[in-house]
């Protein structure tokens, strides 16, 4: 019976091997496709100041509009990406997606507005990622000082291959933030060595900022480190006014999350961006 049932969950296992390689494997070809077509699209999520309240920043997330499975979001293709090799390609379409829109809504009388843009390690690591940058602020026009780099602290930890990559990019005058803080490994004497201008505090601790007061002393340390070492604070996934108001008080300089506004299409960008300067008036 043990044989059988052994027998049995090695079917199933094998099973579910093969759906999650063919899933796999979909995704993989279906992106190939995707970057040629019209497919991939990007939304706009807006970043808040939080004492003035007006929105200072936007930043950059991918989607796939798939033909039949609708919109994906990048937690199931940006890890296929990557492993492929494909996140060069998809990332240099992102940076020059972003730069052109960006461009194009100042062009129009647009704020002045942080772009900010998600790097993966691997890209960021890629020897072409550098001038893929340089190309997409020569092509779009946009100012140097509007973009942002959100890396992550895992591109710390290799500081001898990393640092003069970071310091070229902002002698561009681009800016750099450390994505996620606080969840990946990194040694505070690095991150104090390394160019960086923002951090962005993980939405894990603002999650439990209203009740966990060991969460509320890890931001808070968070963001005394970064008033201390000169650093710039965004706190993302910000959901309700509560934690709104901690952060606020601890001295965080901007937020994002649906309190204010998920990511949003393209189109309706110019909106949001009207709304906002119809309160600074009125
Ligand atoms: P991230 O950079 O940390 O982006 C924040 C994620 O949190 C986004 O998920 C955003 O939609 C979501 N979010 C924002 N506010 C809230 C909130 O109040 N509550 C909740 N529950 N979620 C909120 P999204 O768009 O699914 O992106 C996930 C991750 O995928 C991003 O995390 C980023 O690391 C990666 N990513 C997105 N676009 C790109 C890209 O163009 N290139 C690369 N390499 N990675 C990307
Ligand atoms: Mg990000
Ligand atoms: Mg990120
Ligand atoms: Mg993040």
């Amino acid at each position: 019976a043990a044989k059988a049932q052994g027998r049995n969950a090695y079917r199933f296992f094998s099973a579910e091997m093969s759906s999650r390689a063919r899933e796999r494997l979909l995704i993989e070809q279906g992106l190939r496709r995707a970057l040629q077509t019209d497919e991939l699209v990007l939304h706009w999520q807006p970043v808040v100041d939080l004492n003035g309240g007006l929105t200072v920043g936007l930043e950059v997330l991918v989607r796939w509009q798939h033909p039949e499975l609708g919109l994906i979001l990048p937690a199931r293709f940006i890890p296929i990406a990557e492993e492929s090799g494909l996140i060069q390609a998809l990332g240099r379409w992102v940076l020059m997606t972003a730069c052109r829109q960006a461009r194009l809504w100042r062009d129009q009388g647009g704020p002045r507005l942080r772009i900010a843009i998600n790097v993966s390690v691997c890209q960021f690591a890629d020897e072409g990622f550098e001038s893929g940058v340089r190309q997409a602020l020569q092509d779009s026009g946009l100012d140097p000082a509007s973009l942002e780099l959100e890396i992550t602290e895992s591109v710390l930890q290799r500081p001898e291959q990393n640092q003069p990559v970071l310091e070229r990019l902002r002698a561009l005058g681009v800016n750099i933030a450390i994505d996620d803080f606080g969840t990946g490994y990194s040694s505070l004497a690095l991150l104090r060595q390394l160019p960086v201008d923002r951090i962005k505090i993980d939405k894990s601790f603002v999650d439990d900022l209203a009740d966990d007061p060991h969460a509320t002393a890890i931001t808070g340390a968070i963001v005394g480190l970064a008033q201390t070492l000169g650093y710039a604070l965004t706190a993302e996934g910000v959901e309700t006014a509560v934690q709104r108001e901690r952060l606020r008080s601890m001295g965080c300089d901007d937020a994002q999350g649906w309190l204010y506004s998920r990511a949003l299409p393209v189109d309706q960008v110019p909106a949001w961006l009207a709304g906002q300067a119809a309160v600074l008036v009125g």
